[in-house]
């Protein structure tokens, strides 16, 4: 896939180091998600007091909206380490049990993508989750044995991007089950503007919002479009970045004022145009732009329909007035369309 500024998820380009360095490290420093926060915080003080693991933490959501960052500071906040791994990494059985053994007490398992554990690692997270325990089995046939191992208790958080892509065995082993959602424009504002002070770079109130407008309410976003029209004001603009000097920059990487880029407008415009503004199946749709159904899926639609340009429906994807609106294209007078 083509490596897009706005997307949210995490790319090759990216500055490794420097991400972390702009990661809040406390639950005091984490903008937003207020009622997942207060939750957390309370849940964090109980299993504190009573010298306990936090109950095992599911976090979903689309990419880029902190669930790393959460799973990091829960750990802080635990006063715990933390062991951060993910799905695909887990090729083996005997990978996870290499993981599990080495834990200590009360320690924090962060599993990323946890719904791309295979079947036969997954199982061992069974036991090891409700009673921490490793079940291992000695030798095969009519002599193999089972033995039992006990671990250390821990908190196990995931994250996936769909809650629903995972088992429901899996799921019904966490104790907390939260979904982030994305950040309203007030609250990248304040996340870009602590991100330009650890930067050092000098940043207007209005160019902090006119970011924050194109950030598709993902701070991963956020922080990215900051570091580029950071570039753009040292380069152009003596180092300070006003509205106007935003603007540009955003001009210059193509990204619309509603965080929209090249890639979304041929989204929304094969809808319109090759197909009428649906219904389409999510396979035809994602054929006809010569993407990946999943990516269409996970990716690109969940910031369509938080703007209301798209719609999920039984029969298949719509394009809504607001969508025709925003291409400027007259939609056709289908009495169906009215509905939405
Ligand atoms: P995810 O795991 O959901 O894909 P991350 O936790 O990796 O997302 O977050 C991406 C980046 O966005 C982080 O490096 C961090 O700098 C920033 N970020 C995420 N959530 C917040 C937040 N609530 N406040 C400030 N910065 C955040």
């Amino acid at each position: 896939m083509q490596e897009r500024i706005v997307s949210a998820q995490q790319m090759e380009s990216d500055d490794l180091q420097l991400e972390v360095g702009l990661r809040p490290r406390s639950l005091r420093e984490y903008t937003g998600q207020e009622q997942i926060k207060q939750k957390l915080a309370i849940y964090i003080k109980a299993a504190r007091e009573r010298g306990e693991a936090l109950d095992h933490v599911l976090l979903y959501g689309p990419p880029g909206l902190g669930k790393t960052t959460l799973a990091h500071i829960i750990a802080y906040e635990l006063g715990v380490n933390i062991r951060v791994t993910s799905g695909p990494a887990i090729e083996r059985p005997g990978d996870l049990a290499a993981i599990l053994t080495n834990l200590g007490r009360g320690d924090v398992l962060f599993i990323d993508e946890i719904h791309r554990l295979n079947r036969t690692v997954e199982e061992i997270l069974y036991p090891a989750m409700e009673d921490f325990a490793l079940d291992i089995v000695i030798g095969k046939g009519p002599g193999a044995r089972s033995l039992r191992l006990e671990l250390p208790p821990f908190t196990l958080i995931g994250a996936t991007v769909r809650a629903g892509a995972l088992t429901s065995p899996l799921r019904d082993r966490f104790g907390v089950v939260d979904r982030l959602s994305y950040y309203s424009h007030a609250e990248l504002e304040t996340i870009i503007t602590r991100s330009a002070r650890i930067l050092n770079v000098e940043i207007r109130p209005e160019g902090a919002a006119a970011i924050a407008r194109a950030s598709r309410g993902t701070p991963r976003v956020a922080n990215r479009l900051l570091k580029r029209v950071r570039d753009y004001a040292q380069i152009k603009a003596d180092n300070i970045i006003t509205e106007a000097v935003a603007r540009e920059a955003l001009r210059m990487l193509e990204v619309d004022e509603l965080g929209l880029d090249a890639t979304d407008r041929r989204l929304l415009l094969s809808l319109v145009e090759k197909f009428e503004g649906g219904p389409v199946g999510l396979d035809t749709l994602a054929a006809s732009i010569s993407e990946e159904s999943e990516t269409l899926e996970d990716v690109y639609e969940p910031y369509l329909m938080q703007l209301g340009f798209l719609k999920r429906t039984p029969r298949g994807r719509i394009a809504t007035r607001e969508a025709y609106r925003y291409l400027n294209i007259q939609p056709p007078h289908d009495p169906q369309l009215r509905l939405w």
